[in-house]
């Protein structure tokens, strides 16, 4: 445990009833009102009259939605920073302009008493380094909510190196009272969600650049997996500059070259595509909304098929869920889950699909079931372990070949990636579709890269939440915690990280960083997410 330097920080005391808030905009007015609603009196301090307007502005519409006028009566304003004996706990939430925090603080250190906690809700500074601007840096740390702060749940609280240990649990107290779920992150570039987050976009904006499908269709394929918005529309709401503001300050910060921006995003916010507030970014927004893409819903036929003579080969859940989800609507289904009895397979399939174990190289069995069967007899096999347009041109028939992607159970997935192979004839493509599409599942084209889109995006994401761990940002539970709350993500990235498998994974990065570079490599501590639990720190492997 950290010690503080003043022993007053250190006596027990009450909870601070008084909050002062410096900075009264977007996350200012709403972190006011929300300490407000939990009870505590409120200075904001804000200089700009616009400002204070908007902010009563939103407490009206806040106080007529709720019915409940009374938070916005325990709020005072001010507009400089004045001595006050009994605010505990002051939130710093002045632009992200470093010169513009560091004074904040100086004059809060000379304000208030000397164990007032001093937070600041910086998303892309050290704490640190803010704390070492005050007289007792021990009682300075990161209260990160997020936008909006009445709404959004999360709440990182940053321990810097000074930070003391009853600064950590005072700031938990208060974002407890104020309902919210705080959880305990390093003062690392990011924290955890603005880092965790990254390779949703940048992932996303790597697979556009290499012409892997269109915007809609990206962003369908996302929401497919359960993310509520695609990274395109999310980019286009949240505003392109903010969002790769975002992405420098982490990259400046880790200098870790898979963080690195998208040069296309450089160049949409050099032209000015923000996204909806200028009118134009992946989308245009003339007309209002931008068109969404949905795929065709699957149209599911009562009665099974009984036309087609359908074999599963693999071994593990994803050949499991594939056979159980195919033999609903499939009269003629055969599982066969030892790549050594191929030979069992029915000389009359007429569709095999080859899943493997979701990691080995499957391109030896692709060539021996080419080798058996008639050219009628398709073949569609999982396209993230192996290199599928290469298989195809070693085959006989490489124009029977389609290659498919599911991530983790398929079943929670509500459309697949199918490769849209110049080998591939239409026929075969159209009949991996109907496959697909029998057991309720979208198909949408993608091209033959390394992970397809979601191997790619969702593994870099599930590798960047491992690396946080890794670097002891935060436990694994709090990784997953922060980015179902902060991000809204349908899951943890850890939990996907084992539904999808370690050695999964680490297959579709590894191919990704045989492609395109040493920068994708899978992380060394993928392999825990075979085992019973991830360690909060490292274990050597
Ligand atoms: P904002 O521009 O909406 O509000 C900042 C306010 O601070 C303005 O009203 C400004 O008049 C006031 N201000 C400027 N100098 C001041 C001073 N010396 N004393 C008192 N008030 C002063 O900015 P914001 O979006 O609310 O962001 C504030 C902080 O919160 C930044 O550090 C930002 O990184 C962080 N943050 C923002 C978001 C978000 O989504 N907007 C989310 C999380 C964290």
């Amino acid at each position: 445990m950290r010690r503080s330097v003043y022993p007053s920080f250190n006596e027990v005391r009450p909870m601070p009833e008084r909050v002062m808030v410096v900075g009264g905009g977007t996350m200012g007015a709403g972190i006011a009102l929300l300490a407000a609603g939990a009870g505590f009196q409120v200075t904001i301090v804000e200089p700009q009259a616009s400002a204070r307007e908007r902010a009563v502005g939103s407490f009206a519409r806040e106080a007529k939605r709720s019915g409940d006028a009374s938070p916005a009566l325990r709020i005072e304003w001010a507009d400089r920073i004045e001595p006050r004996d009994r605010v505990m706990l002051a939130i710093e939430a002045v632009p992200e302009v470093f010169e513009l925090k560091r004074n904040v603080f100086l004059e809060l250190a000379n304000a208030l008493p000397a164990d007032a906690l001093l937070a600041s809700n910086t998303s892309s500074f050290s704490v640190g380094e803010l704390a070492g601007i005050a007289p007792n840096p021990a009682r300075v740390i990161g209260l990160h909510f997020f936008n909006p702060p009445t709404r959004m749940r999360l709440v990182e609280v940053v321990q810097a190196e000074q930070t003391a240990q009853e600064a950590i649990d005072r700031a938990f107290e208060f974002a407890e009272r104020c309902g919210k779920t705080p959880v305990l992150v390093a003062d690392t570039p990011g924290f955890i969600v603005n880092r965790v987050a990254r390779p949703y976009y940048l992932q996303a904006l790597r697979a556009l650049e290499r012409g892997v499908a269109s915007v809609p269709e990206l962003d369908a394929l996302a929401r497919s997996a359960g993310f509520a918005m695609g990274p395109f529309e999310l980019m286009d709401l949240i505003g392109l500059d903010v969002n790769l503001a975002t992405s420098e300050s982490v990259y400046q910060r880790t200098e870790a070259e898979r963080l690195e921006p998208a040069q296309s995003q450089r160049i949409m916010v050099a032209e000015g595509l923000l996204g909806r507030k200028s009118g134009q970014g992946f989308y245009s927004y003339a007309d209002g909304k931008a068109e969404r893409f949905e795929p065709e819903a699957a149209q599911i036929d009562e009665q099974p098929n009984a036309d087609e003579v359908v074999a599963i080969v693999g071994l593990g859940v994803h050949a499991q869920d594939l056979a159980e989800l195919i033999g609903q609507r499939y009269a003629n289904v055969q599982v066969v889950a030892n790549d050594e009895m191929l030979d069992e397979v029915l000389p009359e399939s007429t569709i095999i699909v080859d899943a493997g174990d979701g990691a080995s190289d499957r391109s030896e069995i692709i060539a021996q079931l080419d080798a058996a069967f008639e050219k009628e007899c398709i073949i569609i096999a999982d396209a993230y372990a192996t290199n599928l347009s290469a298989s195809a041109r070693r085959m006989r028939h490489g124009e029977r070949l389609v290659g498919f992607g599911a991530l983790g159970s398929v079943a929670s997935q509500s459309a697949v990636e199918i490769v849209n192979s110049e080998e591939a004839s239409d026929d075969a493509l159209e009949l991996a579709q109907e496959l697909f599409a029998s057991i309720g599942k979208a198909a949408i084209l993608v091209e033959d890269v390394p992970g397809l889109f979601l191997g790619r995006t969702i593994g870099s994401i599930v590798n960047e939440a491992m690396i946080a761990v890794a670097e002891d940002v935060a436990s694994p539970e709090d990784v997953d915690e922060a980015m179902m709350l902060g991000a809204n993500y349908p899951g943890g990235p850890i939990t996907w990280g084992r539904e999808i498998g370690g050695t999964r994974v680490r297959t579709i990065l590894k191919r990704l960083a045989d492609a395109e570079g040493e920068q994708f490599a899978p992380h060394r501590s993928l392999w825990l997410l075979d085992v019973e639990a991830v360690p909060a720190q490292e274990t050597p492997e």
